[in-house]
């Protein structure tokens, strides 16, 4: 499946919330961001809902989105299908972190000398092979860990996130409500960033 950009909300800290995964399903479907699911491999992907425009803010033009459900979608067929690239998924594993960056213009500002990161794409792959978040910064050299890097949202680690594919990076955010919805769900605080 060729990579799709996507619009990721997490929670601000770094927290195990795969507790809540069933809570979130059910508030992005009372707020009808979401619909019909299609199941695949034991993941679920759902197509927007008919509110979904209501709580995600496109900057410019907007999306052409396929509302109608069409559960006979294989994954397979939305890879291919533009119409149908706006679905969403939770992602959410406990003990498990992941990585998503935009495919241009990544920006890693070191939390230590604020100078931007040239070569993160090192650091993201050593981490990838050892799983360890301590690293050193090669601009300044000192130590920090991976996960307080500042990407200016043009990427971010999460354990738990609700990834809306088919979102192009700074194309669309969501709104303070939808950020407060998952707040008062989940008891903490919820951020987005690019992938
Ligand atoms: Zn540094």
């Amino acid at each position: 499946m060729r990579k799709l950009n996507c619009l990721v909300i997490k929670p601000v800290n770094q927290i195990d919330l795969s507790q809540y995964k069933d809570a979130i399903i059910k508030t992005l479907h009372d707020l009808a961001i979401i619909e019909a699911a299609i199941i695949k491999d034991n993941h679920e992907y759902f197509f927007a809902g008919d509110q979904y425009l209501q709580h995600i803010s496109f900057l410019g033009c907007s999306p052409y989105l396929n509302f109608d459900a069409q559960k006979e979608l294989t994954l397979n067929d939305l890879s291919n299908t533009i119409a149908d690239l706006n679905y969403i998924q939770i992602d959410s594993s406990a003990n498990t972190i992941r990585f998503k960056n935009t495919d241009f213009g990544v920006k890693a500002i070191c939390p230590k000398c604020k100078t931007k990161i040239s070569e993160w794409r090192n650091l993201i792959s050593n981490w990838e092979k050892n799983s360890k978040r301590d690293t050193i910064c090669p601009e300044c050299q000192q130590e920090l860990e991976i996960t307080d890097i500042d990407w200016k949202k043009t990427a971010g680690f999460y354990s738990t996130a609700i990834l809306f594919h088919g979102i192009q990076a700074e194309l669309a955010l969501p709104t303070d409500n939808f950020l407060a919805q998952l707040e008062s769900v989940t008891k903490t605080k919820w951020h987005y960033f690019y992938g």
